[in-house]
């Protein structure tokens, strides 16, 4: 039988960098190509080189014979309800309220569909990834900050129209942690972010701990996840220990969305957890032992790492397309 010629775009905008590539009905990228994103410019300018880089896909597909199906947007921020506009974009605030399905559905005469990043990289790992074949499945993603997002029956289930209301990475998992933007205190995207990291290493120099990490960041190196995966990697105790607290949080965060969702499979990824072996294995490790002791929990689990790793939100941005 002769292999489809079907590709389709996606496209991963992010704050400072946009992916393009031609993906093929199996998940397999046939050509990428990076963009800037220009932060701080009008939509239409902001939006530049990503379309040049699009163009470019384009016209590489159309000189290869292969079909291009479709567009496939993924945005670093929320929808509004029908999913047909960005709702906010903190990174691009002017993509906020922008028609963009429409300029790109008259543009390129073909059809778009745009997603936020969480629900495409559940998407991509449901369709290429560790998710196949699950009902109901669950995915946590840590990056800057934690997002979340569930299918059930082959569908992702609405997080609500509010901006916070609903929105499920917004499971409280200390009474007591920092107020969060929607109002309530120690959700779990307060308790481990890029922020919350930053402050575990303030409170470990305010102790006095000392190590590599720590005499790193005092000889002026910027703090950032890949920092502190080196170091923990290396054994370094505040890293370490810095893990752990994170690897609590998530932990019991995991717990909470088993007991409230009850999915067959339970993915984790993102940047951080993707780049950090030893906090991916810390978490698991916690949460599996949790689900063990588990009265908690109804039926079991499933809690493995994301197959796509950086790719998830890109290859999932196609995956109605097909
Ligand atoms: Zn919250």
């Amino acid at each position: 039988m002769r292999a489809s010629r079907n590709v389709a775009v996606g496209l991963e905008i992010r704050g400072s960098r946009t992916t393009v590539a031609l993906i093929d009905e199996r998940g397999k990228v046939r050509m990428r190509g990076e963009a800037k994103t220009l932060r701080g410019r009008p939509a239409m300018a902001t939006l530049e080189p990503c379309e040049r880089a699009l163009e470019e896909a384009l016209t590489y597909a159309r000189s290869e014979g292969w079909v291009v199906q479709g567009i496939g947007v993924s945005l670093p921020g929320t929808l509004d309800c029908t999913r047909h506009r960005p709702l906010l974009i903190p990174s691009l605030p002017s993509l906020n309220d922008f028609p963009l399905l429409e300029l790109f559905r008259q543009r390129y005469d073909m059809p778009v569909c745009l997603f936020d990043d969480m629900e495409a990289a559940l998407l991509g790992e449901q369709r290429f990834g560790s998710g196949r074949d699950a009902q109901r499945l669950l995915y946590l993603s840590v990056n800057a900050v934690v997002g979340a997002s569930l299918i059930v029956d082959g569908q992702i289930t609405e997080h609500g129209c509010s901006q916070y209301m609903g929105h499920i990475c917004h499971i409280s998992v200390s009474a007591g942690g920092p107020r969060c933007s929607c109002g309530k205190r120690g959700c779990i995207n307060t308790m481990v972010s890029l922020d919350a990291m930053q402050k575990m290493v303030q409170r470990a120099i305010r102790r006095g701990d000392e190590g590599k990490l720590i005499t790193r960041l005092l000889n002026r190196e910027a703090f950032s996840p890949r920092l502190l995966a080196e170091e923990a990697e290396n054994g370094d105790s505040v890293a370490l220990q810095i893990y752990n607290e994170m690897g609590r949080w998530l932990s019991n965060a995991v717990t909470r969305y088993v007991e409230l969702f009850d999915p067959h499979i339970f993915i984790l990824g993102g940047d951080i957890l993707c780049t950090s072996p030893a906090l991916m294995a810390s978490v698991r490790g916690a949460a599996n032992a949790d689900m063990g002791s588990g009265a908690r929990v109804q039926s079991m689990v499933k809690v493995v790492p994301g197959l796509l790793g950086r790719d998830a939100a890109l290859l999932g941005s196609v995956v109605p397309l097909f």
